[in-house]
């Protein structure tokens, strides 16, 4: 029977196939040569080997990988997509696996492809035969645009099992919460006209005025009413991201755009903060009788929380010496959530070094992730 190469072979072929995911269509690459590495070392470890599809693209799947039977199992899951990357700001190819100073440089060492080898990794040695409950091994598509792979998961509704480790870049210290986001486009159409005359037109931008007033001051309600102090920032945020409208100076403005992102803490809901913000600007704007047009940017991640007592945060909390705490970035984590599987986010990268020219991700992190791996595996599935 064929072995999987040994650890940093798995991350050089890895980092060495490129799975760029962007919204830009000319960037991306999707994640289909990952997925097929993965499978093929799977299958050779015993794994049985599910291929999920993403309907909206042939290039892109999610990876099921499952030893032994049950649902009750254990999962480690990542994505197999990267961020674009600018080559020119890097020392060296980031699509080309390289040591050096006790660090392992490359795209997706920290976020997160070095994860999914070092899982493969701590599996080795194991046997169908030797486990009470699964190992999953989950690799997902498209997590950096829109989260494709882990909606298509949730919307299957399959059971993954009952915990989860996704091993985003925690420095190896465990997460249970982060916040949502919600991302959406505002269009306000008036009608445009010569500026000498303001009966002419109906001016969208001084409409648009009114609809940041009215967005500052359900900000400031928001802040008000919710508060999560295990959180830097801890309440919901909204940024006035991008604006545009009109063209001359003296002509009435046509239509005016405004996009905004809002970062909710757990317990607000990303459908509601939706339903909440539409009347509110077509109230702002209705006494100048304007219309508006909504585009939701991206469908929203809902806020992430896993109970401080759920089983596999209490053993992420034991087997790293860490306390769970909350992060400032958005996971996959929620939808495994929904799922019923507990998930904590632990990972041996550094968020600092994720997106960033000269990724890279510490050598003398890879022995204790793959030990703490075992530990899990061991407790859980054995
Ligand atoms: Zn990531």
């Amino acid at each position: 029977m064929p072995r999987p190469p040994r650890l940093l072979d798995l991350i050089g072929a890895l980092v060495g196939t490129p799975s760029v995911s962007s919204f830009e269509r000319g960037l991306d690459h999707g994640n289909r040569a990952v997925i097929n590495l993965l499978a093929t070392w799977l299958e050779d470890l015993g794994f049985r080997v599910q291929i999920q599809d993403l309907d909206t693209d042939p290039a892109k799947a999610n990876l099921i990988a499952t030893l032994g039977a049950g649902e009750d199992g254990l999962v480690l899951a990542g994505h197999t997509d990267t961020v674009p990357c600018e080559p020119a700001l890097w020392q060296r190819d980031p699509f080309t696996l390289h040591e050096a100073d006790n660090r392992l440089y490359g795209l997706g060492t920290a976020d997160m492809k070095a994860f999914l080898a070092l899982a493969i990794e701590a599996a080795r040695d194991l046997r169908a035969a030797d486990l009470k409950r699964p190992l999953v091994l989950l690799a997902t598509a498209d997590e950096e645009s829109g989260m494709l792979g882990a909606r298509r998961l949730a919307e299957a509704g399959r059971a993954l099992g009952r915990h989860c480790i996704v091993g985003e870049p925690t420095g190896l210290k465990p997460i249970r919460q982060h916040k949502g986001i919600f991302d959406e486009r505002i269009r306000v159409v008036g009608r445009s006209g010569h500026s000498s005359d303001p009966t002419l037109g109906n001016s969208a931008l001084e409409g648009m005025h009114d609809v940041i007033g009215a967005l500052l001051a359900w900000r400031t309600e928001l802040q008000k009413a919710h508060r999560d102090a295990a959180f830097h920032v801890p309440v919901p945020t909204l940024n006035l991201g991008h604006i545009h409208g009109g063209d001359n100076p003296n002509r009435i403005c046509g239509a005016c755009e405004l996009t905004l992102d809002l970062r909710p803490v757990p317990g607000l809901y990303t459908a509601a903060l939706r339903e909440a913000l539409h009347p509110r600007v077509r109230a702002a704007l209705a006494p100048r009788g304007l219309k508006v047009e909504f585009e939701a940017i991206f469908d929203g991640l809902p806020p992430m929380v896993t109970q401080a007592d759920a089983h596999i945060v209490r053993l992420a909390e034991q087997l790293s010496g860490a306390p769970a705490g909350a992060a400032a970035f958005g996971t996959e984590g929620p939808y495994f959530n929904a799922l019923g599987c507990e998930t904590v986010i632990l990972g041996p990268g550094n968020i600092e070094q994720a997106h960033q020219p000269d990724e890279y991700l510490a050598l003398d992190r890879l022995t204790p992730t793959v030990e703490l791996l075992k530990q899990a595996i061991s407790r859980i599935c054995q």
